[in-house]
């Protein structure tokens, strides 16, 4: 097995036995990104002097005695997560060139915790979208299949995972994004609780919403990465002080006593045949592997799509209000100050931007306020209660992530039909529940084997039920251990030590 094939779990563990060095393991991380990301374009930059500062400083604390629960971990940050010195995009020409003064917590967890920073990862601008094609600053493509999308927003943090070229990738997830491209790039994407990871340092899309969580390619890394993410912190006031349950300690191998609800109006009907297999043979392995599956239900998940991109556009337009050119970022000068705004807005937000803060201030403007704000809202507490109700009847839901694998570039040229992508995962989001996708198989399309994810969600605070079953379900099923033709087919030579 090459270095770069390995699970964080393994690195970390061969790190602190002094069998593998960070710098070994950064190394490889860093010419497999050399040698695959030109195709795939995962990164927006590889940092290559900060990826190798940082394994000196690992392997120096690992030589002194200390134990490091990621030692040498490569890890990819979405470029909406601050990290201090390096340039922090979100992926738009407002902000191309602006560098970020501090670190974010959850990624400063992650960096205390032994992890590499190998680059930051493309993402759709401001993480709005469900491919990574609002990206105004590169392209990324799936790994499994380079003619297609990796999914989005986080898109360049999975393509990056999927790849070989980290073994952890961080996301944030608004609406879906991290479990979507978790699903399309056949790796586990996690979204906790809301709250649960600190979003200082995030920067800020529709923040009642926008959660930080990992992608990987197995479920115990992604219960390695929450571990060390999740907690509070005193810099976000909705960062939750309750403490946090380890996940990764304990994980199951079966789901004996687990009641898994299956959503009835999540109809699988509406699939397309190939794919309705696959979920029909997801429920049967849950089943098997000693799950009661009950019927649950949902009665306003269809309201979902509409509130949310009411909520978060509404929350996008106050939240992008501060790039202005005189605080942050791009400023395109003008005779008087509105015009230097007009033209500094006009010239730095790309299409999808400039969308989603005119429906905004739109719903949020007076007269229309009480019609659509407010209107949502009152539609996000009933998607709220529909789920205090359904896990009363059982303790996690199932459901496919997407409702359809993932699509070739520019095939998706309407922003309605990529809002439609959101269908499975924005009811978890509304109500803040953990919600995570697994690789649960593969539908065949013109000549390409496409993967598909199963949507697993929880009560709020569960996210060690959450994983556990998950891991369970991995375990027994293996689908995530079919490695992507784009890190397969590199040769970069490096080979794991004898
Ligand atoms: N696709 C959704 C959107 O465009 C979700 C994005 C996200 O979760 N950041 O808003």
């Amino acid at each position: 097995m090459k270095l770069v094939d390995r699970s964080a779990f393994d690195v970390a563990r061969d790190v602190n036995a002094r069998r593998l060095s960070a710098r070994e393991v950064t190394d490889a991380a860093l010419a497999q990104a050399d040698a695959v990301d030109g195709q795939v374009g995962a990164y927006l930059r590889v940092e290559y002097d900060l990826a190798r500062a940082a394994a000196a400083r690992v392997d120096a604390r690992i030589a002194s005695g200390e134990r490091l629960a990621l030692a040498g971990v490569p890890l990819a940050v979405k470029d909406n997560m601050c990290v201090i010195g390096t340039r922090t995009t979100c992926a738009s020409r407002i902000l191309e060139h602006w560098t970020a003064p501090y670190t974010a917590t959850a990624v400063q967890r992650m960096l205390d915790a032994g992890c590499i920073p190998i680059g930051k990862a493309n993402l759709d601008e401001f993480a709005m979208g469900s491919s990574c094609e609002n990206s105004a600053l590169g392209v990324t493509r799936n790994p499994y299949d380079l003619s297609r999308v990796p999914g989005g927003s986080s898109g360049g943090s999975a393509a990056a995972v999927a790849a070989r070229e980290a073994a952890i990738g961080m996301g944030s997830d608004t609406g879906g994004s991290i479990r979507e491209p978790g699903a399309f790039c056949n790796l586990v994407g996690f979204k906790p609780t809301y709250g649960r990871v600190s979003r200082y340092g995030l920067i800020a899309f529709a923040s009642s919403l926008d959660q930080i969580g990992p992608l990987t390619r197995t479920v115990r890394d992604a219960a390695m990465a929450y571990d060390v993410m999740s907690g509070h912190d005193p810099m976000d006031s909705t960062s939750l002080p309750r403490a946090v349950e380890p996940a990764s300690r304990a994980l199951p191998t079966d789901l004996r006593g687990l009641r898994v609800g299956i959503v009835r109006e999540f109809d699988l009907q509406a699939l397309a045949p190939a794919m309705r297999t696959i979920y029909e043979r997801a429920y049967a392995e849950l089943e098997s592997l000693g799950a009661a599956l009950v019927d649950v239900s949902l009665p306003t998940v269809d309201y979902g799509v509409a509130t949310y991109y009411l909520i978060a556009p509404a929350e996008c337009s106050a939240n992008l209000a501060r790039f202005d050119g005189v605080r942050y970022g791009l400023r395109v000068d003008a005779a008087d100050v509105g015009t230097m705004y007009e033209q500094t807005r006009a010239q730095g937000f790309g299409p999808e931007v400039k969308r989603r803060v005119l429906i905004g201030t739109y719903a949020l403007s007076s007269g229309y306020y009480d019609a659509y704000y407010v209107r949502a809202q009152k539609a996000r507490t009933l998607a709220a209660k529909d789920f205090a109700v359904a896990f009363g009847a059982c303790d996690i839901i199932a459901s496919p992530a997407t409702s359809c694998p993932p699509f070739t570039l520019g095939a998706k040229s309407d922003p309605y039909s990529m809002y439609l992508m959101d269908y499975y995962t924005i009811p978890m989001s509304l109500a803040g529940v953990p919600a995570l996708s697994v690789p649960c198989g593969w539908v065949r399309e013109a000549q390409a084997d496409l993967p598909l994810g199963l949507q697993l969600a929880a009560p709020h605070f569960a996210e060690p039920l959450l994983l556990g079953a998950a891991h369970a379900y991995e375990q027994a099923t293996g689908y995530s251990a079919r490695v992507s033709p784009a890190a397969a087919g590199s040769a970069t030579g490096i080979e794991e030590p004898a």
